[in-house]
């Protein structure tokens, strides 16, 4: 092969986003998946909302899922991006309103952990109430229809999702890491807003216990990094390419409300936000690896 040739095809690889002649054609990339995603709908999906919905009550895999060991070696900002854009999926879920007769997209992120076609995403992704069918896009524009939910797990926000590999060979994956403490740097990748691939750094912040119904003192990994809607199961990421855990959800914290001497009530604005990652540990967990 020549050397030209060589670069050709490695630049061609190179995911959506990575530089200035690889720039992320948003539009492109959601309409390629909605399409996709809603002629799986309309053509029977291999996982129905029923269907779906049951499998999300398995909270561990029938059969334990392989996973690789996490790594030690350091790697740049720069090949922690190439290694998280070529893991990590936008996921599609299309559902009607019931209003009117269109399909209507949700859009998530999620990373491979097992080559053979094994998603990690969130539970509240997975359960989508009213989703038909659910497909996810990789970096070079691979197609992934969602077939099984293996395991999920609603307190600690985590699933494990089986895509249908097709005839595109095995995924690239990250190793999950379980011991990282408060403190480590993290890079958060994933797909804001219809954003697709983008990556933010921060500090691992802390672990705490969640309350409330939904999370019953679930233990949450909080970052600094940012990410918004759409980054949901996007990967949490040290500095050697193992994920630490996902994006999840944000809880913003405004300045307490006051009323001035007018009477008049002050606006409150916004001081922090929290962002609550799910774990790798809870992902070992309903893997049956832990
Ligand atoms: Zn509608």
């Amino acid at each position: 092969m020549s050397a030209t040739l060589l670069t050709a095809l490695l630049l061609a690889a190179m995911p959506p986003g990575t530089d200035v002649d690889h720039a992320a054609d948003d539009r492109a990339i959601y309409q390629k998946l909605e399409k996709a995603t809603v002629a799986l709908a309309q053509s029977g999906s291999p996982l129905n909302k029923d269907q779906r919905l049951k499998q999300c009550a398995r909270v561990r895999a029938e059969r334990r899922v392989e996973l690789p060991p996490a790594q030690t070696e350091r790697i740049s900002p720069e090949e922690s991006y190439q290694r998280a854009a070529r893991a990590g999926v936008l996921i599609c879920s299309v559902y009607k309103c019931g209003k009117c007769d269109r399909w209507h997209p949700s859009w998530s992120s999620g990373f491979a952990v097992h080559a053979s076609g094994v998603i990690a995403t969130n539970h509240h992704v997975a359960a989508h109430e009213t989703a038909e069918a659910m497909g996810a896009l990789t970096h070079d524009g691979r197609f992934l229809p969602v077939v099984e939910v293996l395991a999920a797990r609603r307190s600690h926000d985590v699933a494990l999702l089986r895509v249908d590999p097709g005839s595109g060979g095995p995924l690239a994956t990250l190793p999950l890491r379980d011991d990282a403490p408060a403190g480590t740097r993290v890079l958060c990748y994933g797909n804001p807003s219809s954003g697709f691939g983008c990556l933010t750094d921060g500090i691992l912040t802390r672990f705490a216990r969640l309350d409330g119904a939904e999370r019953q003192g679930a233990v949450f990994m909080q970052i600094s990094a940012d990410y918004g809607g759409g980054s949901s199961g996007g990967p949490i990421l040290d500095d050697r390419g193992n994920a630490l855990g996902m994006a999840a959800s944000t809880s913003p914290i405004l300045t307490p409300a006051k009323t001035s001497s007018d009477g008049k009530t002050q606006e409150r604005t916004l001081q922090m936000v929290r962002h609550n990652c799910a774990t790798a540990r809870a992902l070992l967990e309903i893997a049956g690896a832990r």
